[in-house]
């Protein structure tokens, strides 16, 4: 079978069953590019968002929940914001803001991506399960190398949970591809002694440092296949993957509630219409003047 697209846009949870690790596969292929397109971002600024896309299905997928994941960076740097967000049902959104005159600088210098891309500042998720459910937040600041290197520190310092991301990306004029694994530490539910765990969790890690780029990135190579030849001499276990699609949830509804909550004179333009454009999707709401007249109709 060389149907490559559906080895892409998923996530799957796997355990490796003699170390007492789990892990997630996350592979992203069209409803990648089809973010990227509708953005039409400079390169760096592309291959951030996908890396932020990425570890947002990635940490979403860890988790138990019903409602929207949301991953944000925010810093002082030429990107001053990246917004990921990914529903429980696997719909996927995301973009960038940036200053593109510092980017360029920026791009022309050496140094690892966070410091010279995104600066300081620091990278939060939420957790949106409606209105009367808790919001769970966990934050972190922007010390690392990459974002991943960000989240390792999370993980070490907030949730003590030793986790370890290898992430990559492809984005080319042909297409956007990009992945992750990530291989986390069960703690405390170990039959294993203290010295076996340990010495399962450094392998389960020196195993994922194999994991070149081109195999996380390959669209022909399938995902069973992929843990297999991976982690087949201690048996690994994948689950039913959940997938990925790119989705928007703005819709013309929402955006005559927003508007009905300004006065008209606050909302048109000089052409006498109404111009909304949804940051995450491109989407092109405008709103003529007689849309105006029924939507202002009942309030005059
Ligand atoms: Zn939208």
């Amino acid at each position: 079978m060389t149907d490559a697209t559906r080895n892409m846009d998923f996530a799957q949870t796997f355990q490796i069953e003699g170390l007492d690790v789990r892990g997630r596969l996350v592979r992203l292929g069209p409803s990648l590019d089809r973010i990227l397109q509708a953005h039409n971002y400079p390169d760096a600024v592309s291959k951030m968002l996908a890396e932020t896309l990425t570890l947002a299905v990635t940490l979403a997928s860890a988790l138990k929940y019903e409602g929207i994941f949301t991953l944000q960076v925010q810093g002082d740097g030429p990107i001053s914001l990246i917004v990921a967000d990914v529903t429980s049902e696997g719909a996927m959104r995301g973009y960038a803001r940036f200053d593109e005159d510092r980017l360029i600088e920026a791009t022309q210098s050496n140094g690892a991506a966070v410091p010279r891309l995104l600066g300081t500042g620091h990278l939060a998720f939420t957790v949106d399960q409606g209105a009367d459910m808790e919001r769970y937040q966990g934050i972190t600041e922007l010390d690392g190398a990459t974002l991943s290197d960000c989240i390792h520190h999370y993980f070490r310092n907030s949730e003590q949970l030793e986790t370890v991301i290898h992430t990559a990306s492809n984005i080319t004029t042909n297409g956007a591809t990009a992945g992750s694994m990530m291989v986390q530490r069960m703690p405390d539910q170990s039959a294993l002694s203290d010295e076996d765990a340990e010495d399962g969790w450094r392998r389960a890690v020196a195993i994922l440092s194999s994991l070149t780029s081109d195999e996380l990135l390959d669209e022909n190579l399938d995902h069973d296949e992929l843990l297999f030849r991976l982690y087949h001499e201690d048996g690994v276990r994948a689950y039913e993957p959940i997938e990925i699609e790119h989705k928007c949830r703005c819709s013309r509804e929402k955006v005559a509630g927003t508007l009905k909550s300004f006065s008209r004179a606050e909302i048109v333009g000089e052409d006498g219409k109404a111009q909304v454009i949804c940051e995450f999707c491109k989407a092109d709401y405008t709103f003529t003047s007689s849309d105006l007249d029924e939507l202002f109709k009942t309030s005059e």
